[in-house]
């Protein structure tokens, strides 16, 4: 049995958490959450009708935060937008968060304080309680955060990859490739300060799941197909389209570009749009001759490209340049840490 660190040991950690959770975590709201922290089990219940939608994130440090760039605020809001955007991807509504998070013992009780500051007030902003999880000391000087989510979306009607058919239009919400410009503005080796009020300036540090939009898009069946673009829209395109076993085209003139990545240099911007990671916008398809507003929930809809049919030995992606000319699109990672090895 491991002394307690300096947070105070797991069961003063649990026994905060629980009382954060009690009190402020919308616990009492929760339309779904019969029993949070503090017994064996959550327990949960989906309106009738529904499905139980399930998906688990792991935050890394140097991996998906560093404490030297991210705040503790954004560490903790940005573990449970993960979450909350796949479950944005398939229009499903939250029930739930839990949450095991592996600290290790030179981490300071404000850290952690901080931690779940971000992560509530993006869960209060959702309605999303954290209904339990576990903690553990970390054997190494690094913080492992690992999410689960639970949705509920109406049975057999939640978004897929799989839905997109040759003719379909592509679209995309809001805009891409700010988070990995923010990143790349970012001065090296500091953090940055972020005000409150002003978090969805920051779509690297304060990501914003695109709930609202899944939802509609599911309950107005207006979207075939859907993924989140956590990993790049180049990457994820492929994702969806492998799914479908169609293939795509996407117009790079139509690619809405975040102001933040504007400030690059357009070649840069450019490649942060393709290829940065971790936006968090929703990528879907209509089939051809379904009406999709400009916007979905205060969120601008943009089409991007079409869904083509794939064809043996050709490229499942295309991007069809400003000039005319047409390259195969790769799916290719957006270097986040810049080599910097952590
Ligand atoms: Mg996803």
């Amino acid at each position: 049995m491991p002394k307690p660190g300096p947070h105070g040991g797991e069961l003063a950690l649990i026994e905060r958490i629980r009382h954060d959770s009690a009190q402020r975590f919308v616990q009492r709201r929760s339309r779904f959450l019969m029993l949070g922290i503090g017994d064996d089990c959550a327990i949960l219940r989906p309106p009738a009708g529904h499905e139980v939608l399930v998906t688990t994130d792991f935050t890394i440090e140097g991996r998906h935060f560093r404490r030297d760039w991210h705040s503790p605020e954004s560490a903790g809001h940005r573990c449970l937008a993960r979450g909350l955007s796949d479950l944005a991807a398939m229009g499903a509504m939250p029930m739930a968060a839990f949450l095991s998070l592996a600290l290790p013992r030179s981490c300071k009780k404000s850290w952690i304080d901080r931690f779940f500051l971000g992560l509530r007030a993006l869960g209060d902003r959702f309605s999303v309680p954290l209904a339990g999880g576990d903690t553990a000391e970390s054997p190494t000087e690094l913080i492992f955060a690992d999410i689960t989510l639970v949705g509920t979306a109406p049975a057999g009607r939640a978004l897929r990859r799989s839905g997109a058919r040759a003719g379909d239009v592509l679209y995309v919400t809001g805009q891409l490739g700010g988070s990995a410009a923010e990143l790349d503005l970012l001065p090296s080796g500091r953090g940055l300060r972020v005000r409150g009020g002003e978090e969805d300036k920051h779509p690297q540090m304060f990501p914003e799941p695109r709930l609202a939009v899944g939802e509609a898009l599911l309950r107005r069946g207006l979207a075939a197909s859907c993924i989140d673009v956590s990993d790049g829209l180049s990457t994820d395109l492929a994702h969806l389209c492998r799914e479908s076993e169609v293939a795509a085209e996407v117009d790079e003139a139509a690619l809405p570009i975040h102001p933040l990545a504007g400030k690059l240099v357009r070649e840069t911007a450019l490649r942060a749009a393709l290829h940065g990671g971790e936006d968090y916008e929703l990528l879907f398809t209509a089939h051809a001759g379904v009406r999709v507003p400009r916007r979905i929930a205060g969120v601008a809809i943009t089409p991007i490209g079409r869904i083509v049919r794939a064809r043996a030995g050709k490229a499942a992606v295309m991007l069809v340049r400003a000039d005319g000319t047409r390259g195969e699109l790769k799916p290719g990672g957006w270097e986040h840490f810049r080599g910097i090895s952590v």
